[in-house]
């Protein structure tokens, strides 16, 4: 099994959003802001080669935002999804399956995209099965007011319509040594993936913990539609994973992709950090 980290761009997000309840003068100890107080955000996918399979853990916001959407987000396309998967030798042909851990814009945009010069939308990954969990499908079709903004029918509607989105409906093994595991504080059926390679477990834990610094259980971020269910899960997360020595793999810290976890007593914290190809 290879194990690649995709970088699919930035978004900078506010960091007030990014870190809840915790002041300014904490939280800009531990993640850069500019002086807008926005924090770069990275946008990591995965690929995980295995066999004839080529899974792609999320994939970015994908090319179909428009001018004053990029720019509501403050999406800065310094990488792309297509040139970071070309660097690695594969196309969106190659990819066998897409694994959505849920479907706020900037996890599912890469799926769809418009045909060449037209405003048809076509699969992005033409022979792929799609998976998100059942209860995250459920809540992208009823979102309450506020999620709503993140779900675009454009994203994911193509993809169901082509019959090749498959739900999962509880934890488990979804492939040999990729598990999913569930967790409902971010948003209703987020899925967190964990790899098994090599005697090592990398868990992608998505905006369940999406930065180093949210790896302090009060961290909740604003953007987290249950925040005290989010600190349930991740004491119980992160006992395990500093118990089974899991490595976090983060999606949206500019510095930091991976690190390990030590229990201090003040709880479960960071150990040290490093890039994913680092491991292997
Ligand atoms: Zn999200």
């Amino acid at each position: 099994m290879q194990i690649y980290s995709i970088e699919t761009g930035v978004l900078k997000c506010d960091g007030g959003a990014m870190f809840g309840v915790v002041p300014k003068f904490m939280w800009s100890k531990k993640y850069p802001s500019d002086e807008n107080n926005l924090c770069d955000c990275a946008l990591r996918s995965m690929l995980i080669v295995d066999g004839g399979r080529r899974i792609l853990i999320d994939n970015g916001v994908g090319e179909k935002l428009t001018e004053s959407q990029a720019c509501h987000h403050n999406y800065i396309a310094d990488t792309n999804l297509r040139g970071s998967l070309n660097k690695l030798g594969y196309t969106f042909e190659d990819i066998t399956d897409v694994v959505y851990t849920h479907l706020h814009f900037d996890h599912c945009g890469g799926g769809t995209q418009y045909k060449e010069g037209t405003n048809e939308l076509e699969l992005a990954f033409p022979n792929a099965t799609h998976w998100v969990s059942k209860a995250q499908w459920e809540n992208y079709l009823n979102p309450n007011v506020r999620e709503k903004d993140s779900f675009y029918p454009e994203n994911m509607m193509p993809v169901f319509e082509s019959g090749k989105l498959k739900f999962v409906e509880e934890e488990g093994e979804l492939f040999p040594n990729i598990e999913v595991r569930i967790f409902n504080g971010h948003t209703t059926g987020l899925m967190a993936v964990l790899v098994r390679n090599k005697k090592k477990t990398i868990a992608f834990t998505s905006d369940f913990i999406p930065t180093m610094a949210n790896v302090n259980v009060k961290w909740v971020a604003a953007y987290d539609l249950f925040p005290t269910i989010v600190l349930d899960e991740k004491q119980a997360f992160l006992k395990e994973a500093v118990e089974k020595n899991y490595i976090l793999f983060f999606q949206h810290d500019i510095d930091v992709e991976c690190c390990s976890l030590q229990l201090t007593d003040r709880g479960v914290k960071p150990k040290d950090n490093f890039e994913l190809k680092s491991l292997f």
